[in-house]
């Protein structure tokens, strides 16, 4: 992509409204505009990394043989009396009406739909086990929209439901779902932490949040620092392995680690005091076993080996989505701009002409970028006229992990210069040294 063809409309003022890093960074890298309280346009940049985003989260629940679909946004009132949530929900339900005076609402979170269509569809034991999962915008009215799309009143969403025969199997699903969600984060350069968390207005026995430790999180959370020596890392799993699936479950569940809701001070003090941390979250996920709370509710049944009806064993599972995008911010950037993990990156590479016009400086870049491109990498090209400063900052700014800088002075050498936006070291290399180092 050249620069001066491209929609970058990055800030030089800090915007006053901005509390936190990633709000602040999101705006003045042009990623985001806000068009009311909680609801924001992503622009192209910001466009660019929630589809990467978005793609690591369909690569890893496909991985667990999770299957993807899409609902609506917009949900007929009537299913969620049947489960008696339309009137719990309360006032973060965004509620419509529409022109045939029919209550509708725009969907928080979707257990009842899915639960009509599986319903509706799956007759026997037979068709089990499913796992069904959609990424799609949610809107909940919350009471304090805040820190850009940390807490947006509209976001995307992935949320999954399983549908089980037993207790046994449904967490299996429950397990199998830890592990592609600490393989998700992991893709994204994040350390997510499962910690027990309190149920809330979904209802359910079982369930972990998963926590990006940062100063600026929302959460108060308690743990074990051994928590955060574990990583999964590339082993091999076998999603159909039960065994397998609740090893990982055990081993990155079994230390304490907890948010405020469920945190027992006497659990806490038996850890060894040199271990024991107190710090704050960013909740980028969780997950829930919630047994037969729908299918009972809502009549979901399945016809059992003995010909009985028997209720669906039911969770759900949820990714916050463009949430993330704040949260990898949170835990990637300096005082010059973003950092961004190669995984998730808008563009692997930042390509600076520091001589516009200058026939071969821009034969070099041109050379550079196709090279790059062919070599399967994103490339964002400036080629504008501004200044060698100006571009510097822009570049620092959007965080691409690596810059390549090309002026007349070190072609004449055959060097350009290869920068590590992570560590800030340079290279005077050839061309091509640097394209193969890249590729
Ligand atoms: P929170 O405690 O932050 O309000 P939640 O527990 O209400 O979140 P869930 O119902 O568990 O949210 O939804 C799944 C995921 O969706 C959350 O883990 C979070 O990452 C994301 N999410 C929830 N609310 C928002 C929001 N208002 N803006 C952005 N992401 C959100
Ligand atoms: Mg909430
Ligand atoms: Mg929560
Ligand atoms: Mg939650």
């Amino acid at each position: 992509m050249r620069l001066s063809r491209y929609f970058l409309p990055v800030l030089k003022e800090t915007p006053a409204e901005a509390q936190i890093a990633s709000h602040r960074l999101m705006l003045r890298a042009g990623m985001i505009k806000q068009s009311s309280a909680g609801i924001y346009s992503w622009l192209p940049l910001g466009h660019r990394v929630l589809r990467r985003i978005e793609q690591i989260v369909h690569e890893e629940q496909q991985r667990a043989g999770h299957i993807p679909m899409l609902m609506p946004t917009l949900q007929p009132a009537d299913l969620w009396k049947e489960s008696g949530r339309y009137d719990a929900y309360g006032p973060e339900m965004l509620r419509i009406r529409d022109r045939q005076d029919r209550d509708m609402l725009y969907g928080p979170t979707n257990e009842e739909m899915i639960t009509d269509i599986v319903r509706s569809n799956v007759a026997s034991y037979k068709d089990l086990p499913l796992t069904l999962y959609h990424i799609q915008w949610k809107f909940r009215d919350e009471m304090r929209p805040r820190f850009g799309v940390m807490r947006g009143r509209e976001f995307l969403m992935k949320d999954g439901y399983n549908f089980d025969l037993t207790r046994e199997d449904a967490l299996h699903a429950y397990n199998r779902h830890l592990v592609s969600y600490l393989r998700t984060y992991e893709r994204m350069g994040l350390q997510a932490i499962p910690m027990r968390a309190d149920s809330g207005p979904i209802g359910g026995d079982d369930t972990h949040e998963f926590l990006v430790l940062a100063e600026t999180g929302e959460s108060e959370v308690f743990y074990d620092s051994e928590v955060t020596d574990l990583t999964f890392g590339d082993r091999d799993i076998d999603y159909d392995d039960v065994a397998q699936c609740a090893g990982v479950m055990e081993e990155f569940t079994s230390r304490y680690a907890r948010t405020d809701e469920t945190h027992d001070e006497a659990l806490f003090n038996a850890i060894p005091e040199a271990r024991r941390r107190t710090a704050r979250g960013i909740e980028v996920g969780q997950i829930f076993y919630f047994g037969t709370k729908y299918s009972d509710a809502m009549g979901a049944t399945v016809q059992g080996p003995d010909g009985k009806p028997v209720p669906l064993h039911m969770g759900s599972h949820g990714i916050g989505v463009s949430r993330l995008l704040s949260a990898i911010i949170e835990a990637n950037h300096d005082d010059k701009g973003i950092i961004w993990p190669e995984g998730v990156t808008p563009f692997h590479v930042g390509l600076v002409n520091l001589k516009q016009g200058d026939g071969a400086t821009d034969a070099a870049c041109d050379g550079i970028y196709q090279a790059l491109e062919a070599a399967g990498l994103t490339v964002l090209y400036d080629d504008t006229k501004d200044r060698a400063g100006a571009k510097f900052a822009t570049m620092d700014l959007i965080g691409l992990p690596w810059r390549i800088t090309v002026g007349p002075r070190g072609l004449a050498a055959g060097k350009i210069e290869l920068t590590s936006r992570r560590t800030g070291e340079s290279e005077e290399l050839a061309p091509e040294e640097a394209v193969a180092r890249l590729s």
